[in-house]
Formats: C-alpha cells, sequence, structure tokens
C-alpha cells in the first residue's frame, strides 16, 4: 500500500500510552498501524472513541510482544486475531491482518495474511478502511478520504457480493450515511441494499438495535433513517415505523441526541413497546421508557411541577419534548432546575397516629400527597403531620 499523504493524529493517538505500546510493538519488529473509526475521524478532526490497530503478526507473537515489555494484555478474540492491550489504564484493539475465507451472511472463517490491501479490501466502506503509521503517514487504498469529503459512503468492491457475506453491512451503510454522509446516497451501493432488506431476518436483535440507535443518536438522522426505510430494511425490524414527521421536530427542539427517545418519535401511536422489547432485545428499563413515551399520556404542560414530580425527569423530559405543549421551553428549563422535593411524611407517621397497618394507610398517604402538590409543595413536615391528623380524624 502506498503512503497517501500525511495526517495530524489527534493526542490520543500520540500520547505516552499509545507511544509505550508502539515501542513495545517496534522492539518485537511487528508492523502496526492505526486503522478504521479512529483514522477516519482523525482526517475529520472530530473526535474519537476507540482505537483500532492493525497488526501484520499473528495474535500469539502480538501477546508475547506485548507481555515483554509489561504491558498488559487480554486475549478478546484471538480467532479473529484480536487482542486488547491495557496501558497506564487505556485500552487499543490489536488485530491481526486478515481476510475472509469464508461468510455465512454474518460470521466469517478469516485466514491472516501479511498483506495490508488484502486487510483493507475485507472492510466494508472506503472510509473504513483508512490507516495511519504513528507519524500521521495516511494510506487510503480505496479513495475513502475523498469519499468523506463528498459525503459519500461505499462500498469497497461489489456491494451486492459485500453484504452477502455480512448483512449487517445494509444496517451499518445507513448508520453510517447518518453520520458522515449528505444526500443524493452512492447509487449502485443503496440499490444493492434495498436489493437486500428482505433477507436481515437472520440477523440478531442486540446488532439491529445497536445500529438503529446509533444511527438515531446522529446529529441530523432523519434522512438516513428515511432512506433506510425506504429500502426496506425496517420491515422486518421495525414494522411500527411511522416516518420522521414527529422525529424532525423533536430534533429542532432537544439540545443532547437521545436514541431511544428518537425510536420512540418515530414509532405509531400504536406500537407495542413490550414487543418491540422483545425484539430488539432492549432492557427492561429500556423497554419500560419506551413504552412510556409511546404512550405520550396523560400530557404534560398543565401543572409542570406536579408532572414533574409525578413522572420523574426523564419520562417528565422525555414528553416535554415529545408532546411539545406550548409552555416546553418552560418545562424543560423547570427540569433542569429543580429537583421535586420528598414528601414529608411517611406511613410510619400514620402508625404512630394510631392508624393499623393496612390500605387505609396507602388512601390516606395519597390523600396527603395531593393537598401538599395542590399547595405546591409549601407545606413542611410540621404542617403535613398536622393536615395527616386532621385528616386520620375524618376516615
Ligand atoms: P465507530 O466510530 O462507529 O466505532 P468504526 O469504523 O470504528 O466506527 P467499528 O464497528 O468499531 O466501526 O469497526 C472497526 C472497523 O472494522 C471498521 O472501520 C471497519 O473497517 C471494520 N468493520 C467492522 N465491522 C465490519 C463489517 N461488518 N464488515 C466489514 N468491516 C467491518
Ligand atoms: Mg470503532
Amino acid at each position: 500500500m502506498k503512503p497517501a499523504g500525511r495526517i495530524d493524529l489527534p493526542d490520543r493517538m500520540r500520547d505516552p500510552a499509545a507511544a509505550r505500546l508502539f515501542a513495545a510493538l517496534d522492539a518485537a519488529g511487528i508492523a502496526a498501524r492505526f486503522v478504521g473509526g479512529c483514522v477516519r475521524n482523525a482526517v475529520l478532526g472530530s473526535g474519537i472513541d476507540d482505537i483500532d490497530i492493525a497488526v501484520r503478526k499473528p495474535p500469539e507473537t502480538v501477546m508475547l510482544a506485548l507481555r515483554a515489555a509489561k504491558l498488559k494484555v487480554i486475549p478478546t478474540g484471538l480467532k479473529h486475531g484480536t487482542v486488547t492491550a491495557v496501558v497506564d489504564g487505556r485500552t487499543f484493539e490489536l488485530t491481526t491482518l486478515r481476510r475472509d475465507v469464508e461468510t455465512d451472511g454474518r460470521h466469517a472463517v478469516v485466514a491472516f495474511t501479511d498483506d495490508w490491501l488484502e486487510d483493507a479490501s475485507r472492510r466494508d466502506f472506503t472510509f473504513n478502511a483508512l490507516y495511519a503509521d504513528r507519524d500521521g503517514t495516511l494510506y487510503d487504498p480505496f479513495e475513502g478520504r475523498a469519499d468523506l469529503a463528498r459525503h459519500k459512503v461505499r462500498f469497497i468492491g461489489d456491494p451486492d457480493l459485500r453484504i452477502a457475506e455480512d448483512r449487517l453491512r445494509v444496517l451499518r451503510f445507513f448508520r453510517f450515511h447518518a453520520w458522515y454522509g449528505a444526500p443524493p446516497l452512492d447509487g449502485p451501493s443503496y440499490a444493492a441494499c434495498a436489493r437486500h432488506s428482505g433477507a436481515l431476518g437472520n440477523l440478531s436483535g442486540e446488532r439491529v438495535a445497536k445500529e438503529v440507535l446509533r444511527l438515531l443518536a446522529a446529529p441530523d438522522p432523519a434522512d438516513a433513517i428515511e432512506a433506510m426505510a425506504d429500502a426496506g430494511a425496517l420491515d422486518h425490524w421495525l414494522p411500527e415505523y411511522d416516518g420522521t414527521k414527529l422525529l424532525r421536530a423533536l430534533i429542532a427542539r432537544e439540545t443532547a441526541p437521545d436514541g431511544l427517545r428518537r425510536l420512540a418519535a418515530v414509532l405509531e401511536g400504536t406500537a407495542d413497546a413490550t414487543a418491540i422489547g422483545k425484539r430488539l432485545k432492549l432492557s427492561t428499563q429500556q423497554a419500560l421508557r419506551l413504552d412510556l413515551m409511546i404512550a405520550r399520556e396523560p400530557p404534560v404542560g398543565v401543572n409542570l411541577r406536579a408532572e414533574l414530580y409525578r413522572l420523574g425527569k426523564t419520562v417528565f423530559v422525555d414528553r416535554a419534548l415529545l408532546q411539545a405543549p406550548d409552555n416546553w421551553q418552560e418545562a424543560l428549563k423547570l427540569a433542569d432546575e429543580w429537583t421535586p422535593p420528598e414528601l414529608p411524611v411517611s406511613g410510619a407517621d400514620a402508625l404512630k397516629l394510631g392508624l393499623k397497618p393496612g390500605p387505609k394507610v396507602g388512601v390516606l398517604l395519597d390523600q396527603i400527597e395531593r393537598w401538599w402538590i395542590a399547595g405546591d409543595f409549601a407545606a413542611d413536615r410540621d404542617s403535613c403531620l398536622a393536615e395527616l391528623e386532621r385528616l386520620a380524624k375524618h376516615t
């Protein structure tokens, strides 16, 4: 692979931890380059999360080299050539150059190679096959940098073949488009995704959820999710999809993206969150929040402090953003600035007044809570106790 210019690497790829890692690899004569998302994002000048490094020796050799340099190393996926190095508390994923020997639509049997171009060819999109030496020398075998500049997500090689190898790539196509693309989509790549959209049923719910939620967490994912739906790529996993009208309105209102809330915004009002949660293997908590967001009931905006107290901050903010009553901005400000107090009396206080344990205590506490909320949470403990005593006498 020939160099294709130089880029400035962000600090995290040049700091002492990265230097120690490369020194360990150098000492063992192992050629290594940054690859994938970290190089792509370095080219863009945007933030990087995980650092992937391609290495030109088998994983066992890499492990020995790192251990000889007293670095911690975890055999993350030896079969696939991946080990994780932990240096000064930071992690790096090191994967041996490889090619896919056999694929079944999702998982590949791999063989290690010492050929950089072979390793590049098995990657999905042109801008995901960028490599960089630690001095910033760039390698760009498929003109990924130009595609990034043109905002084109383009498959490496024949899109149909690449999708047949791994159908998850259909979802990745739309996810990367949401983050780095701009309309119009690359024609051949999109057409192939549309052709294969009917065959996504064998993917796992978790992976689909991860891709869809990451897509939706992009700064402005509305066009991408729409393109994905038009291609039929949501038919199997999210038949409840109902367009981007609410999503677009939501994006204009929110201050921070939230994938799950945006998911709620593209679902029809009758969607069954429990069924979606099961299908996409969402956590119980995620499914519950989704349910509360889809329901959009009761509406917020009438008595903000009381609603914030009853719903809790997350649900209150979700509803304010999704329902957008006239005072939604006031609602968000309130959620930011005010933490609802706790009811100053409890069941124990009722028992002290001589009440027997039982449902009556619950009824009484409900009553006192309503009274306290109606008074805008102003009553202190003494006033609440007095009211509790008064109510107790009347029951
Ligand atoms: P992100 O910033 O979202 O993590 P990334 O490019 O690092 O983006 P990963 O899913 O972490 O994406 O994968 C790392 C690299 O591995 C990709 O850049 C790509 O080169 C390759 N890769 C990952 N998944 C696939 C796949 N399904 N098919 C082909 N190549 C893949
Ligand atoms: Mg990554």
